[in-house]
C-alpha cells in the first residue's frame, strides 16, 4: 500500500519553470543592470515546494504592472535560520534534530506562521510554507507577513517528555528571531496547543515576564482564543459554501470527499455532514473508507480517536489509497500535505470543485489540468486562511487581555472570510484567471505596495 508520504516524495517538484520569467530588475533605473544570482542555499533541481511557489509568482508578475519592479523580493525570504535541536532522550543517549524557523515577508507585519513536526520536514518546504503564510495573510488582509517553522522530527517516536524537551530547545534557539511583535508561531501538522503552551513557557521564561502574545493557538486557560481550534475547518467550510452557490451547488446532499481527518478536515467534514452534505469517502495516512450513502462522520471521528486512523471503520468500504481520487463527488476537499494532486492523478478527479484544506496540495501541472477540465479550484491561501484569521483575533486579545465570545469569533470569522472570497472572485473574473492567481494578484499586491512605501534601507 502506498501512503501519501510515498507518494510525495516521488512527486517532489523538479522540472523547468514554465510562465513569465520577467529578467532581474534593477532597484534605481539609472544604474547598470546587476545580474540577480540564485541564493546559494538553491539547488535548482531540487527545489520540492518552493520552485511551486516560485512558478506560482512568475504566473503574478504579468498583473503586478509597476509594482512588478519589486518581485524578486517575494522569491527570497526575508530570512533563514537552521538550528540544532539536541535533546537527551528517556534512554539516556542524546539525539539531535534539524529545525528551522524562516521568516519570509515582514513588510505588512511581524511573521506568522505555524510549525510543524514532521521527519520529513526540509528547508525547502518550510521556505514555501512561509511565502503561502504571506500570500494569505495579505489576501484575508491581516496585518501581518509571513512566516514558518519545522522540526525534523517523527513526534509519533517521542515520549511526551521528549516531547516537551525537543519542543522547548527548538523554541529557545528560535527565540532569537520570534516574539509577539516580531514573529509569532502556531500550530500546523503535527503540533497543539499543549506544544504552544509550552512555547509561550520557555519563550517566557527567557524573557522574564510572560509574553502570551509569542504564539497563538494556546489552550484558552493561556491565553488562547474561543473558536481557534475549529477555525481552519469553519474557514474551508465558509469558502466551500461561497464557491458552490456561485456554481449552482446546493450543499444539501452533495457529495464530499476529504483526505486528512486532523484539525482541518476533520472539522470541515463535521460542518459539511451538519449541513446535510454527504461526506462519501475519507483517506488519511493509513486508510480510505467510503460509502456512497455518506459515512457517519461523529461516529467516524469517534473511531479516529480511538484508534488513530480510520482503518477498520465500520459500514465503509475499505479503499485503495489510489482509489481516492477516483471517487464520484461534487466537492474534494484535500487537508493533509503538500502535493498530492498531480499530473498523475488529476485527470481521474471526478468533483467539481476542489477546496485546498491543506497548504500546497496541488501542484502547478494538476491546477492547469483541473482549470482544463472545468473543476473550479479554491486555493489553500484563501481557503484555510480561518485558521490563522483567528490566531490574529487571539493575538489583539492577548494584547487587549480583553476576551471575546465564541459567537463574536466566528461571526467575525465568517465576515472576513465571505469579503476576502467575493473580492477574489471579483478579481479572477475581471483578468479570467483562476482563483488562484486572482489570490496572488490580491496579496502580491498589498506586500510589493508596502514594500515600495517602505522603501529600501538605509
Ligand atoms: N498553520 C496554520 C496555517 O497554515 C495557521 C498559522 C497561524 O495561525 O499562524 O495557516
Amino acid at each position: 500500500m502506498q501512503g501519501w508520504h510515498e507518494l510525495r516524495h516521488k512527486q517532489l517538484w523538479t522540472g523547468p519553470r514554465r510562465g513569465l520569467n520577467l529578467p532581474p530588475v534593477s532597484l534605481k533605473k539609472e544604474s547598470k543592470m546587476i545580474q540577480n544570482h540564485l541564493p546559494s542555499y538553491l539547488h535548482p533541481e531540487q527545489l520540492g515546494a518552493w520552485g511551486i511557489y516560485l512558478e506560482q509568482i512568475d504566473r503574478v508578475a504579468p498583473y503586478l504592472g509597476h509594482l512588478s519592479r519589486w518581485i524578486e523580493t517575494l522569491k527570497r525570504p526575508k530570512r533563514i535560520l537552521i538550528v540544532d535541536v539536541p535533546i537527551e532522550l528517556d534512554n539516556g543517549t542524546v539525539a539531535h534534530f534539524e529545525g528551522y524557523r524562516v521568516q519570509h515577508n515582514t513588510s505588512r507585519g511581524p511573521g506568522k506562521g505555524g510549525v510543524r513536526f514532521h521527519q520529513d520536514v526540509t528547508l525547502y518546504e518550510v521556505m514555501a510554507l512561509s511565502a503561502w503564510m504571506s500570500v494569505k495573510n495579505a489576501a484575508v488582509n491581516l496585518p501581518f507577513g509571513g512566516a514558518k517553522g519545522g522540526v525534523r522530527v517523527d513526534p509519533r517516536t517521542l515520549s511526551r517528555g521528549e516531547l516537551e524537551r525537543v519542543t522547548r530547545r527548538y523554541t529557545s534557539e528560535i527565540g532569537l528571531i520570534i516574539g509577539p511583535t516580531k514573529d509569532i508561531p502556531a500550530p500546523d501538522v503535527n503540533t497543539n496547543e499543549q506544544i504552544m503552551a509550552w512555547m509561550m513557557d520557555t519563550y517566557s521564561m527567557n524573557e522574564g515576564a510572560t509574553a502570551t502574545g509569542v504564539v497563538t493557538g494556546k489552550p484558552i486557560a493561556l491565553g488562547g482564543s474561543l473558536g481557534r481550534k475549529d477555525a481552519t475547518g469553519r474557514g474551508v467550510f465558509t469558502v466551500a459554501e461561497e464557491a458552490a452557490r456561485r456554481i449552482g451547488l446546493d450543499l444539501k446532499g452533495a457529495r464530499v470527499a476529504v483526505q486528512g481527518l486532523g484539525n482541518v478536515g476533520g472539522v470541515a467534514a463535521r460542518l459539511f455532514a451538519q449541513a446535510g452534505s454527504r461526506v462519501v469517502a475519507v483517506q488519511d495516512h493509513a486508510g480510505t473508507v467510503y460509502n456512497e450513502a455518506g459515512l457517519d462522520v461523529p461516529a467516524l471521528l469517534a473511531h479516529v480517536a480511538q484508534h488513530g486512523s480510520v482503518q477498520g471503520f465500520g459500514s465503509a468500504e475499505s479503499l485503495s489509497m489510489d482509489r481516492f481520487w477516483q471517487v464520484p463527488c461534487d466537492i474534494l476537499v484535500p487537508a493533509a500535505l503538500e502535493q498530492q494532486i498531480t499530473a498523475a492523478n488529476a485527470h481521474q478527479i471526478q468533483a467539481r470543485m476542489v477546496i485546498e484544506g491543506a497548504n500546497g496540495p496541488t501542484t502547478p501541472e494538476a491546477d492547469d489540468i483541473l482549470h482544463e477540465r472545468g473543476i473550479l479550484v479554491v486555493p489553500d491561501v484563501i481557503a484555510n486562511a480561518g485558521g490563522v484569521t483567528v490566531s490574529y483575533f487571539e493575538w489583539v486579545q492577548d494584547f487587549s487581555s480583553f476576551f471575546w465570545s465564541e459567537d463574536e469569533i466566528n461571526a467575525r470569522l465568517v465576515r472576513i472570510m465571505r469579503e476576502a472570497f467575493e473580492s477574489i472572485w471579483k478579481v479572477a473574473d475581471e483578468h479570467k484567471v483562476s482563483l488562484r492567481t486572482a489570490t496572488f494578484i490580491i496579496a502580491c499586491t498589498r506586500m510589493l505596495q508596502a514594500r515600495e512605501l517602505r522603501g529600501l534601507y538605509p
